[in-house]
């Protein structure tokens, strides 16, 4: 009888967090942004596994609830990186080392430029077709000896997506469908592969192809690129505000407790 007003009003019911914000922090990867490019290039180009998730506030307050995420980022098969000033703010704020933050875009044009150097094979799963077509086109182009594949981010069925990757077995497997969802069909997947790194990108395909323009450099160099993105897309706020009050409520918390045992 109690769910029928909330169904109604569309709301969810309020699930509180079964785990503290910091158990997950401190898994974050503390070094520069250049630092861990060097770490993933590395196991891109001998052959390793890794998976690399860029946390933003919005991913590690669903992992805060979820049994599946919170498994992901507290695994050993899983890099956690900071996605945003927010989330570094938060480190320093519990006490924990943290140098800036390492950008999914950012990690997604290191390594391409890596693997066109090397001659490696990447697989581009996410965005428009137009979208990830154009991408693959202009890297194909800049980087001959580079083999590149790719799926737009629309197929109905995404799982049969990684069929075709599995096939491929990419050194450098980008996923660009937004967080959470590319971290869950990552992760669904990864045990099917023996080597390859697998990054979730959200809205890099859009940007590395042209299609979208990433914040002019002052955004950039004084972290308000998340400002930048609101002002263009302002439907984004009200998610941006959730996630960022929520995940501030959370992380305050932790602050106090650390401080006080
Ligand atoms: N996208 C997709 N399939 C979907 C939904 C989204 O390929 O079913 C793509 C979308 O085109 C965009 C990216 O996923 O390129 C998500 O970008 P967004 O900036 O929202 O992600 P964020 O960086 O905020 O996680």
């Amino acid at each position: 009888k109690s769910a029928g007003p909330l169904l109604r009003s569309g709301k969810q019911p309020r699930r509180r967090p079964v785990m503290a914000i910091d158990e997950f922090l401190k898994r974050v990867y503390p070094g520069t942004a250049e630092e861990f490019c060097g770490l993933a290039a590395k196991a891109m180009l001998t052959g390793e596994k890794l998976f690399v998730v860029t946390a933003n506030p919005e991913i590690l307050m669903h992992a805060c609830r979820e049994q599946d995420l919170r498994d992901l980022l507290l695994s050993e098969s899983a890099a956690v990186v900071p996605d945003g000033i927010s989330v570094v703010k938060a480190m320093r704020l519990c006490g924990l080392p943290a140098q800036e933050r390492v950008t999914g875009v950012d990690l997604a044009e290191r390594l391409l430029q890596k693997a066109g150097e090397a001659q490696k094979s990447v697989f581009l799963l996410g965005a428009r077709e137009e979208v990830v077509s154009a991408l693959a086109g202009k890297l194909r182009a800049r980087y001959p000896g580079m083999t590149v594949e790719y799926c737009n981010g629309y197929v109905e069925d995404k799982d049969a997506a990684f069929e075709r990757i599995r096939q491929a077995e990419p050194d450098l497997v980008l996923v660009a469908l937004g967080a959470p969802a590319q971290e869950r069909l990552i992760a669904r997947h990864l045990e099917e592969f023996g080597k390859g790194v697998f990054i979730g990108v959200g809205g890099s395909f859009d940007v590395l192809s042209g299609s979208k323009r990433r914040a002019p450099a002052v955004f950039v160099r004084t972290n308000t690129e998340w400002l930048y993105r609101i002002l263009r897309e302002p439907s984004r706020l009200g998610r941006f505000y959730r996630n960022n009050v929520k995940f501030l409520g959370e992380v305050k918390k932790a602050a106090k407790a650390a401080r006080q045992g």
